[in-house]
């Protein structure tokens, strides 16, 4: 450790008729302290639309990446339900753990799907315990990383199966926002994700709107494999596996 330097700091050089070091503990606090003031004002956003009921099984699946032909910007990719091994993916940086499921589970993504993740799972516009998430720019720009800028829209459809019947039901799914905000963002918004309800109503498997029921994962560990693609579903309530869209079978 570099005495000499810290004998330098704080022994009242620069002050005028300042010729020896003040004795420790005189220092009466200020009447006012002056304080650095340090901000960062993250906003994100983000709508989805009504269900859209889908008769198809499994093979509906194939449908979903061209309900953004048209709006899409970018390359259009399919994010799948993560197995029970990334139940726990958060992209929160302070929690390590937590992130780092997220990072070895969405490492391989397009910087614009790792936003949109970041952004809609942030305010809880999907849930990937059971969505399938299919995903590209839809408006804006993205910067010197590819990365979307903060007034840039991303997002897609959203798939889950319904429980009750195992129909797939198909949402619409915008978001945006970072370090700032713009007034038209919302109205744009509001306006791709009625042109993303529009393709996937006109799906030749498409039954027509329907509330959303999105599944609650239940506090157990879940841990159901598929006996038809294998996928170790983290979700409890899940009779239909998020992958692939088949009956799970227990017991
Ligand atoms: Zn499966």
């Amino acid at each position: 450790m570099p005495l000499d330097f810290l004998k330098r700091r704080g022994r009242g050089e620069g002050q005028p008729g300042s010729t020896a070091p003040p004795p420790l503990g005189s220092a009466a606090l200020p009447e006012e302290v002056v304080a650095a003031e340090y901000q960062l004002k993250l906003y994100y956003a983000g709508k989805s639309s009504e269900g859209v009921r889908m008769k198809a099984g499994p093979t509906a699946l194939t449908e979903l990446p061209g309900m953004l032909v048209g709006l899409a910007k970018s390359e259009i990719e399919v994010v799948d339900p993560l197995p029970i091994e990334f139940s726990q993916a958060t992209p929160v940086i302070a929690r390590p753990s937590e992130a780092m499921q997220w990072l070895n589970a969405h490492h391989a993504h397009s910087p614009v799907t790792r936003h949109a993740l970041v952004v809609l799972e942030s305010i809880d516009a999907i849930d990937l315990a059971f969505d399938t998430f299919v995903c590209s720019l839809l408006d804006g720009e993205i910067d010197t990383s590819d990365y979307p800028e903060y007034n840039a829209i991303v997002g897609g459809v959203a798939s889950h199966w319904d429980e009750a019947t195992g129909d797939m039901i198909v949402c619409a799914v915008v978001g945006w926002g970072g370090r700032g905000v713009r007034g038209d963002t919302d109205r744009t918004g509001s306006r791709l994700l009625a042109g993303l309800l529009t393709n996937i109503l006109a799906s030749q498997y498409s039954m027509g709107l329907t509330a959303v029921e999105r599944p609650v994962p239940a506090a157990g560990r879940g841990g159901l494999v598929c006996a038809h693609c294998g996928f170790a579903s983290a979700h409890e309530r899940a009779f239909y596996c998020p992958k692939c869209g088949m009956r799970l079978l227990r017991g």
